[in-house]
């Protein structure tokens, strides 16, 4: 028997895949690694990852699983009727089809909503037994999973995919967090729950050997710094390993000197870091005020002092954004010298709190689910059109990415002795300027 597990592209009509081709932003489909451990050893697998390869619809299997995101279910949905066409059923899971089931079922045989720990051994137990008539429309699970089961991911299946960097753990799941734009605390709960730091370090042991780019790591948790404790102890146990380590996390690691220097210690490099936004009464709206805009500044110098870069993520177009955000923004970045910077405009992705209020006000002008990108305006702003608004945000991009200012940004490396890493500071910023000078539309 055997099993095609495939990570869709967002769709390819709308030229919305606003990384490109750019293997640098590439990441593996990390939750289908883990899907593929959870299935019995004497199936197999094989994952299609069509951010960088293309779906031979020939290829002979058993049954089709898709991961789904808003921006990419339009594409997903194609691929899935056309494997079912072919006679091969077809699974879903993921963010989109658990906040939208019923949707997604009219392209699937089943739908597995939630986390797939427990639920995909049930569903692939049922299709043995009697093939798709044997499967349940909706598999879903009134627990979440715990965290000590959840399986070391199939990295064997991605090595010979090219990525630049394809060592991605992750340790943590949930976010007690309710910012209104994001379905984080939606798809994986409130609470969070914390892989024991001894299985995690079993794991990274199982990963890296000798040479220098095995001990190149990602952590894809949204705040690894979420429980304080927890990333105190994890990064002590980090340190003898001598990694070297990207992930994300809340500005607040700054205000714990002891943990910042226990990152650093343990191999941190760089930060992804969510501030969304420099206007205070925007982050009150999108119910972020755990983002303290007076200790910004501060707090990057600090990280910086420790060596470590911070990539910086800001959305525009919150209710209380006029058309002077954008080059504040900008200013700002500059200002403090953010290594790299992502910009995305708001999206009211399905389950979140923002889309019930912007439904509730009618507000929604798109549900064109390709559009739901970070690069296209689905909604009606409030202080804005939304030509203003998309316009604002393709400034921004294109001026936070000019050389100019990328060498402004970059000369905050004398901060914390971080020289070395101009190559790869320039590799993403250039990476990113490629992708924004027009030469994909969006
Ligand atoms: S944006 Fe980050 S902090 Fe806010 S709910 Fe999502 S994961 Fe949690």
């Amino acid at each position: 028997m055997k099993i095609l597990l495939i990570s869709p592209t967002w769709k390819k009509e709308t030229k919305v895949k606003r990384m490109g081709r750019n293997r640098i932003f590439k990441v593996p489909p990390h939750n289908l690694l883990i899907v593929s451990a959870l299935t019995p050893k004497d199936i197999e697998v094989e994952i299609i990852d069509e951010n960088i390869e293309e779906i031979d619809f020939d290829k002979k299997a058993n049954l089709v699983g898709i991961t789904t995101m808003t921006a990419s279910c339009p594409r997903a949905y194609e691929i899935a009727d056309t494997f079912r066409e072919r006679g091969i059923p077809v699974i879903f899971g993921g963010i989109h089809a658990t906040v939208l089931p019923e949707e997604t079922a009219q392209h699937a045989d089943a739908v597995v909503i939630g986390e797939a720990e427990g639920l995909w051994e049930k569903l692939i137990e049922d299709f043995k037994k009697g093939g798709k008539q044997a499967l349940d429309k909706f598999y879903k699970s009134s627990q979440r999973p715990d965290p000590v089961k959840i399986p070391i991911p199939r990295r064997e299946l991605i090595k010979d995919k090219g990525y630049l960097l394809s060592r991605f753990l992750q340790l943590t799941r949930g976010c007690p967090f309710d910012c209104s734009f994001c379905s984080v605390s939606k798809f994986f709960g409130k609470k969070y729950r914390f892989r024991p730091i001894k299985k995690v370090i079993e794991e990274i042991r199982g990963m890296i050997g000798k040479p220098l780019k095995t001990r190149f790591l990602g952590f894809l948790d949204d705040n690894i710094v979420g429980n304080i404790n927890y990333a105190r102890e994890l990064f002590k146990a980090l340190i003898p390993y001598k990694l070297l380590w990207i992930g994300q996390s809340s500005i607040n690691i700054a205000q714990h000197g002891d943990v910042l220097q226990l990152a650093a210690a343990s191999g941190c490099k760089g930060l992804f870091i969510g501030f969304e936004s420099i206007s205070e009464a925007s982050l009150l709206e999108a119910n972020k005020s755990q983002n303290k805009i007076k200790f910004y500044e501060r707090a990057i110098k600090k990280i910086h002092q420790f060596g470590i870069s911070i990539e910086g993520a800001f959305i525009f177009g919150f209710d209380h954004d006029d058309k002077s955000i954008f080059k504040k923004t900008v200013q700002f970045i500059e200002r403090v010298k953010l290594d790299a910077v992502q910009f995305s405009i708001l999206i009211p992705l399905p389950g979140t709190r923002l889309y019930e209020k912007l439904e509730k006000e009618d507000r929604i002008i798109d549900r064109n689910w390709s559009n739901y990108d970070l690069a296209h305006v689905v909604f009606q702003p409030k202080l804005m059109t939304p030509q203003e608004l998309k316009q604002g945000f393709d400034w921004a991009y294109q001026r936070i990415y000019r050389l100019s200012s990328i060498f402004k940004r970059l000369s905050g490396l004398y901060r914390g002795r971080r020289w070395k890493y101009l190559l790869p500071g320039l590799t993403l910023n250039l990476g990113y300027r490629r992708t924004f000078k027009g030469k994909e539309k969006r």
